[in-house]
């Protein structure tokens, strides 16, 4: 089949513009590189039809793009344009075949380029574009600063998902719990408390309500990620820490698993403190808008999209609640991974489906 001229030279664009983003290597200390390419974003759009705000917060250099006229997008897509770190070779960009290979080229500067090749083509549109530079380590200097500013009726992040939709991610909890007991020699421990058992003993009752996952499924999850107690085998610690990670569902809550918790360390001497937490990412059943963007990827990609969920968060956490807010882009492989690579031609149905979207929408 002969592809239509149109797709021939939008797909040039998109490599080309995918390519030139790949080259900055803007991983997270490396702030000249964040700065380089918050300034070549801000300078793709001409001052004339597009306004274009450029701030930084702790180094993390953010952009807010609309077209001149229009404050309050109806459709804001939502990127980031940093990375995680890899070797310099990773930042040369690869084609073989349909696929771009590269650090970033699926997560996310194919997205980034497919957002800001659309506002470029739509400067009379009621569409926005927010790019941070600081996903990759929570974005608490970007998105969420953002997020205050802007109620637009959709938030679309251009994050690869397989030219799927994805509806809803985990919520999190960090929970720090340090168990006092008492100190004596480990020959006769009935003479102290050992505050590693009680730790134990309090994790292992969580563990009742929070089983572990041995496969991919849709429930919460908890991961012992520190734990650390004593110094020499032949005494009884006085002291223990350990450090949760708890991923929820919407079965669930930061207010259930608190109580789980709770319930747990009850009558023990453990103090609990929370670290940090994330809302989910959530949809309506039903939401307009989510069905309105699958009949746009159905026309573009000849199949229509699954709704999926992610375990891991995302910067579209920020605007869930107030915004219909999902994540829809490319095919991606090897995510944070060697020979990460994006596949071309869905970056260009992404594109499209984007574009039909815009037209009819916004
Ligand atoms: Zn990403």
């Amino acid at each position: 089949m002969k592809s239509n001229p149109v797709d021939t030279v939008l797909r040039k664009n998109i490599i080309d513009l995918t390519s030139k983003l790949i080259r900055f290597k803007t991983c997270k200390d490396n702030p000249s590189e964040l700065k380089k390419i918050a300034d070549f974003i801000n300078s793709f759009f001409s001052p004339k039809k597009f306004s274009v705000k450029q701030f930084a917060k702790n180094n993390k250099h953010s952009l807010v793009i609309t077209p001149r006229g229009i404050s309050n997008p109806k459709l804001l897509l939502l990127c980031h344009a940093d990375v995680v770190e890899a070797a310099d070779k990773d930042f040369i960009p690869k084609k073989k075949g349909d696929w771009l290979f590269a650090r970033g080229s699926a997560d996310m500067k194919s997205g980034l380029a497919i957002a800001m090749l659309l506002l470029k083509n739509n400067p009379d549109k009621k569409t926005g574009l927010i790019v941070t530079t600081d996903e990759e380590i929570g974005g608490m200097n970007g998105a969420r600063v953002l997020a205050s500013r802007f109620a637009p009726d959709f938030v679309v992040a251009t994050e690869s998902s397989d030219l799927n939709i994805v509806v809803k991610e985990k919520g999190l909890l960090w929970i720090r719990m340090i168990a006092k007991g008492k100190s004596c020699h480990s020959s006769m421990p009935w003479k102290g408390t050992n505050a590693a058992d009680m730790l134990i003993d309090a994790y292992l009752e969580m563990r009742k309500s929070i089983p572990q996952v041995k496969k991919a499924s849709w429930q919460n999850t908890m991961n012992l990620g520190r734990i650390c107690a004593g110094n020499s085998p032949n005494i009884v610690p006085d002291e223990a820490e350990m450090v949760l990670d708890v991923r929820y569902t919407e079965k669930s809550s930061i207010a259930k698993i608190l109580g789980i918790i709770k319930k747990a360390v009850k009558g023990k001497n453990i103090m609990v403190a929370v670290l940090g937490k994330e809302q989910m990412m959530l949809n309506k059943k039903n939401d307009k808008n989510i069905a309105e963007l699958g009949r746009c990827i159905a026309l573009a990609a000849g199949r229509k999209p699954l709704l999926t969920s992610e375990h891991g968060a995302s910067d579209a956490r920020f605007f869930s609640g107030k915004s219909s807010c999902v994540m829809f882009g490319p095919v991606g492989k090897n995510f944070h991974a060697e020979k990460e690579c994006v596949n071309i031609s869905s970056a260009v149905k992404t594109y499209s489906a984007l574009q039909e979207y815009v037209k009819k929408n916004c």
